[in-house]
């Protein structure tokens, strides 16, 4: 079987960004209020640049500082949720759409489980597929490595795309 007629496609997304000084950090598109900030180009967003590397991952088209180089001083700043969209219709338009999504963040602060929902929202509206298609995971590292030292915050994601219909 070729490559162009493998019916599903699958990618994986690893993101770390490391805290600073700031007021909150921006995770899968929601602002969450926190007193230090993720250092980054864009909003620092790992689990939308840990989904985005996914997606690109799975049609091997590279990943997101290749499409949205850092030295590039349009995405100084970026929201996140754009460079997503951006990536979204890059997927689309060769034929793919997302399956489903599963992700994982780990992170010892702040608390995240009471903003999965809205993360699973954004990120469903940006994906279009519906919120059931969409796992967003919350973790704490028990303290251990970087993220249990509080010195940052990492993301995984693994998508499935489909043919499109
Ligand atoms: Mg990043």
């Amino acid at each position: 079987m070729t490559s162009s007629a493998t019916p599903v496609r699958i990618g994986i997304g690893y993101d770390v960004h490391a805290f600073g000084e700031g007021d909150h950090v921006m995770l899968g598109g929601v602002r969450i209020p926190h007193h230090r900030g993720l250092l980054a180009h864009s909003d620092g967003d790992v689990l939308l640049h840990a989904v985005c590397d996914a997606l690109l991952g799975a049609v091997a088209l590279g990943d997101i500082g290749r499409h949205f180089p850092p030295s590039d001083p349009r995405w100084r700043g970026a929201d996140s949720r754009m460079l997503l969209r951006a990536v979204q219709a890059l997927v689309q338009e060769r034929g793919w759409a997302v399956g489903n999504l599963d992700s994982v963040v780990v992170a010892e602060a702040p608390r995240l489980a009471g903003h999965v929902a809205a993360m699973r929202a954004n990120l469903a509206e940006d994906l279009r597929v519906g919120v059931d298609a969409v796992s967003v995971k919350a973790t704490t590292s028990e303290r251990l490595g970087f993220t249990g030292r509080e010195e940052g915050i990492a993301a995984q994601a693994v998508v499935v795309l489909v043919r499109r219909p």
